[in-house]
């Protein structure tokens, strides 16, 4: 019905920059970088698209939007705390590219492709052209996992980026989740609409459409650069179909760890018609370190935002627990006991108040 690797991925790829070479070339990385770059390359799938590699200022080797693409040897030092598997997919993994971590949803990797490759990956050493992605035998055994457990109310479609796949075979895939009664939510993890904005057509979006059922495009994007006109079109023909969208991000050193810059992102996420979602904890992936912020920072800069955005702007800091456990709320709890059965409410300047429940006698 759907999976042939080989076949069904959009066009874009043959545009992209996927060597150091063509990095170099391109004027994304000076010269005397190459040895670095290609040593990097050799372990790590390169991928940077057109719509991307134009917002990079050339000649800025602290460009947020470039640092994100472009090789450092430095993803080549292994902390001994990361895990080729840091948020634990293999141990929730009953089915081949299917992951039930949570009773009412689970995630499926359709495709191990992604039009670009961020250095900080999470998935990386599952990722990239030379990965397999799902057969069409092993996605049938996926379904009929799905189709077993009527606890199973959310799919998340994920890779990999599946929205490289072909409208055809997106539509496949749609149709053939929505064709199962007890599942009501689709929802797709994707950088399409910031990387190759073009490729995210009417069609496509049609295709993620499904009567009686919601869909749901999750856009990733760190910086609000990214989020230029070309990626609220794409954004917006998402949203014309009835396509609900929301925000994931990553929080990143030296990318977006002040506030100016995550309240710039997130007023632009809303400004492209995306409703903030997660804002994640970088995850303890091979040759990450240097990407990672401490958590107590984490939880100030939230602490930051939630004084300068409404409810609407803000995201959910979150971590998920290596091994598999789940994803839990980063951020500093607003509220605690006193122990003396009053509670002390942090307001978003960071002064605290009292507060005691009021409550209907029994
Ligand atoms: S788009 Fe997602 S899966 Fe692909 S390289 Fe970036 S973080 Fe990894």
């Amino acid at each position: 019905m759907r999976n042939s690797p080989a076949s069904g991925i959009i066009p874009f790829r043959t545009r992209r920059l996927t060597t150091p070479d063509a990095l170099i070339e391109a004027g994304l990385a000076a010269p005397e970088r190459r040895g670095e770059i290609e040593a990097v390359a050799e372990r790590y799938a390169v991928g940077l698209t057109p719509a991307l590699a134009g917002l990079i200022r050339p000649g800025d080797a602290a460009d947020p939007i470039a640092r994100q693409f472009i090789p450092d040897a430095r993803e080549l030092i292994r902390d001994p705390a990361e895990r080729d598997d840091p948020i634990g997919d293999d141990a929730k993994s009953p089915v081949k590219g299917l992951v039930h971590r949570y009773p009412d949803r689970v995630l499926i990797k359709l495709v191990s492709v992604c039009a670009v490759y961020c250095r900080f990956c999470f998935r990386r050493e599952r990722i990239g052209p030379g990965s397999a992605s799902l057969s069409d035998s092993e996605f049938a055994a996926a379904l009929d996992y799905v189709r077993a457990d009527p606890a199973i109310w959310e799919v998340i479609l994920t890779g990999g980026d599946p929205l490289t796949l072909s409208p055809r075979r997106i539509a496949a895939t749609t149709g053939a989740l929505a064709a199962i009664d007890h599942v009501k939510t689709l929802r797709w993890h994707t950088r399409m609409p910031v990387a190759a904005p073009e490729s995210v057509t009417q069609a496509m979006a049609r295709a993620l459409r499904a009567e009686g059922k919601t869909a749901v495009v999750a856009v990733h994007a760190n910086h609000p650069r990214e989020l230029g006109a070309a990626a609220r079109a794409a954004c917006r023909r998402l949203a014309d179909q009835g396509v609900m969208l929301v925000s994931q991000s990553v929080l990143l050193k030296g990318i977006n760890d002040d506030v100016e810059t995550l309240d710039a992102l997130m007023r632009a996420f809303v400004h492209a018609g995306v409703k903030p979602y997660y804002l994640h904890h970088g995850d303890l992936a091979p040759g990450t370190a240097h990407w990672r912020v401490p958590i107590a920072k984490g939880q100030a800069l939230m602490r930051d935002l939630r004084s300068r955005l409404s409810g609407l702007a803000m995201p959910t800091y979150v971590l998920d627990i290596p091994g598999g456990h789940g994803k839990v709320p980063a951020g500093l709890p607003s509220i605690r006991g006193d122990g003396a059965g009053r509670h002390i409410v942090t307001d978003p300047q960071g002064v605290e108040h009292i507060y005691v429940d009021r409550l209907e006698e029994p």
